[in-house]
């Protein structure tokens, strides 16, 4: 049976705007920001070494599933097809980049998984660069960008998504073990069976937020990253403000599709 697809137009500012916005936000939480519309670099270069080159395109943002389908106890059932996702968000060859779990039956093993998946050519085009160094305020550096356009753009929702380099530091992260075999009823038996590793730059990060929930239970904010030494997961926050370096791209999403949306209980 098909999943549920719910669909909502988000708020698209131009990149200039974006760039201003983010650029007095970060500065909240960041000694040195720079932020500026750029061509887009190639990303199936390295350090990145992505399925497509660009961006660009027809950028939409999906929400598949939900921690729901993981807790108390995983639903193994819940098993999404990457295309049946593209076909999902009305773009059935599509690059998909973003944070979500591995197929347990496609890997043996319950994963986190760093989707980066190219169906067709899209062209080149510009983006928005975003360099943050030193932080110096409490929020990461994800929640900052998220926070500031929700105090910005207010009731209009909008979405993010793109990637980012931590150039230097370390970073909190988390990788799911095997299926926990007894119910985690809570944030603390949560914490409890996740893996918690301080990681180290240069880290690759695939990065998706969204201003606000739209009343969808959105996973507002969601980051996995991956690097060329065997490390990777799901990111929380550097460990090293004093050190840490950001370099970003990223583009505002036209539209977000929620996709078989947990049922809340
Ligand atoms: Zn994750």
């Amino acid at each position: 049976m098909a999943a549920r697809v719910e669909k909502s137009l988000l708020h698209v500012p131009s990149l200039q705007e974006l760039c201003e916005v983010l650029q007095e936000g970060l500065k909240k939480n960041f000694a040195e920001v720079q932020v500026s519309v750029v061509d887009c670099p190639d990303l199936a270069q390295e350090p990145y070494t992505f399925a497509a080159s660009g961006l660009c395109g027809k950028p939409r943002i999906a929400d598949v599933g939900g921690v729901p389908y993981l807790l108390p106890l995983p639903q193994t059932d819940k098993i999404y097809n990457l295309n049946t996702i593209a076909e999902g968000v009305e773009l059935p060859s599509a690059f998909i980049l973003g944070a979500s779990a591995a197929s347990f039956k496609a890997v043996g093993v319950n994963a986190e998984l760093m989707p980066n998946i190219f169906t067709k050519g899209n062209g080149k085009d510009e983006v928005v660069e975003v360099r943050s160094c030193r932080r110096t305020g409490q929020n990461n550096f994800v929640s900052c960008m998220r926070e500031t356009l929700e105090k910005h753009f207010g009731d209009k929702p909008v979405g993010v998504g793109g990637t980012f380099l931590i150039q230097k530091g370390k970073a909190k992260i988390h990788i799911m073990p095997e299926f926990s075999s007894c119910p985690l009823n809570s944030d603390e038996e949560l914490n409890n069976w996740l893996k918690f590793f301080d990681m180290s730059a240069p880290l690759i990060c695939q990065s998706v937020f969204v201003s606000h929930d739209l009343g969808f239970d959105l996973r507002v904010e969601h980051t996995h990253c991956f690097s060329h030494h065997g490390e990777g997961g799901h990111f929380h926050y550097d460990t090293t403000p004093d050190t840490v370096e950001y370099l970003g791209y990223f583009l505002p999403a036209d539209y977000i599709y929620r996709i078989d949306r947990p049922k809340k209980i």
